[in-house]
């Protein structure tokens, strides 16, 4: 026999959530908009592993973000490779248009993916270690409208959902023409500052200066404020992409900010980067961020590609809605319940049930040998609206006998006409 005070009760592991039945419709709704906006752009879903190779973050992400350096839950399989779950989904998607060669029918490769991402971060309101994302991906161009559709694309998705009170922000973070030059003008204002920054960022600014304008910490925060700007360091090309950038939203009535401040926690981004946040989230605000990444795709082996992208945060757009007060489509419930009036009768009832439901009638029956008056309490409390009631003397008839639950009138019916009547 176990001892049974030495059982611990098991709960789920910090920073991941389960989602139970009476939260499951937000997700649904939300799952069924996110596919259908996306589709109406002609963007495909892709579903990768949860786990790749740790090398295909390390070489994508970069080693200098805190996602590889600090977050990511990594193992080792039974032959000593090194895995990872994966922190995020663009790396995995460029893997995968790569090993299957996506490129072959089409210059242009559009695609959106649904899952969880891990990561092993200090767990708080709004920032989990498994989270869910939805994000999108277009592989191939480099013409700024790509990312004028990407943005449209994400905000689309968020107007359809309902939400409100977003707010856009755009910035370019250069190229590899033009972003050592900012580099370098990063670590000349910052080497006098060194002493006043994070140990987070005295590290950041040895190995990636860039990073240091992500840092959240007040103190650093202050030295950030008056850093040059990315915008008097861009190349050429990179202004001429912005500024086509921003013709195309105006275009289409998107509205945004501009802060030349704006990085993001991922090394692959190249030019465009831009973020879509919440005022009703507190600190952890961002529901989804993006950008350009022309040259993750040669990174990872493949060919000279631009490409562009976009993820969000579901947990956090679920929080955003349900501030917000938007009203999601519920599950219609329990439409039928079909009641025994003695166990003889469970057998009939239990076919019954079975062609109900084959004709897509929700229905329910009683599990725990309950007494009539039981199962019609039980129906009750579903909130059914009728009851087949499965008695012997009725089925002598081959009839059942039907209870209107709104009403409380009571019918026979003929069992070959009971799908019927409901239809
Ligand atoms: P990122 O690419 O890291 O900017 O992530 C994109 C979006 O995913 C963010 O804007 C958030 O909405 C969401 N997200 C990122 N990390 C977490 C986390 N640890 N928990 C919940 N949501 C997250």
């Amino acid at each position: 026999m176990m001892d049974k005070e030495k059982i611990v009760l098991q709960k789920a592991p910090k920073g991941t959530n389960d989602i139970l039945p009476l939260q499951i419709d937000d997700w649904y709704y939300v799952e069924k908009v996110i596919k259908k906006v996306l589709q109406t752009y002609g963007y495909r879903e892709i579903r990768t592993p949860a786990f790749e190779n740790t090398e295909l973050f390390v070489r994508g992400i970069g080693e200098t973000t805190d996602i590889v350096n600090k977050e990511m839950f990594t193992f080792q399989d039974k032959k000593g490779r090194s895995l990872a779950l994966r922190p995020e989904g663009t790396a995995p998607v460029v893997r995968a248009y790569l090993e299957h060669n996506l490129s072959r029918e089409n210059m242009l490769v559009k695609l959106f993916y649904l899952g969880s991402m891990f990561r092993c971060e200090k767990p708080q309101s709004g920032r989990y270690r498994q989270f869910n994302q939805f994000g999108l991906e277009a592989i191939g161009s480099s013409d700024p409208l790509m990312d004028a559709e990407i943005i449209d694309a994400s905000l689309h998705v968020y107007r359809e959902l309902g939400l409100k009170n977003l707010s856009l922000v755009i910035n370019s973070v250069g190229c590899r023409k033009c972003r050592p030059g900012y580099l370098q003008a990063l670590k000349d204002y910052f080497k006098e500052r060194r002493d006043r920054l994070c140990s987070d960022c005295r590290e950041r600014y040895e190995k990636n200066p860039l990073r240091i304008l992500d840092c959240k910490n007040p103190q650093c925060q202050m030295e950030i404020k008056n850093c040059p700007s990315i915008f008097d360091y861009l190349c050429e090309d990179c202004k001429e992409h912005f500024n086509k950038l921003k013709e195309y939203l105006d275009s289409i009535g998107i509205i945004y900010q501009v802060n030349p401040l704006l990085v993001r926690g991922l090394d692959y981004y190249t030019k465009t980067a831009f973020e879509i946040s919440s005022g009703e989230l507190g600190a952890q605000n961002a529901v989804g961020g993006g950008g350009r990444y022309d040259y993750l795709v040669e990174e990872l082996g493949g060919n000279h590609t631009p490409a562009v992208g976009f993820a969000a945060g579901i947990e956090r757009m679920i929080a955003t809605m349900q501030k917000q007060g938007v009203g999601v489509p519920k599950w219609d419930g329990i439409q039928v319940f079909v009641a025994v009036t003695s166990s003889d009768d469970i057998m009939p009832a239990f076919k019954i049930i079975s062609d109900l439901r084959k004709y897509d009638i929700t229905a329910e029956m009683d599990f725990l040998n309950k007494s009539l008056k039981a199962q019609m309490r039980s129906a009750n409390k579903m909130n059914v609206s009728y009851v087949v009631i499965v008695g012997q003397e009725e089925l002598k008839e081959g009839k059942v006998m039907i209870k209107n639950m709104k009403n409380g009138e009571q019918e026979k019916v003929s069992l070959t006409k009971i799908y019927s009547y409901f239809k």
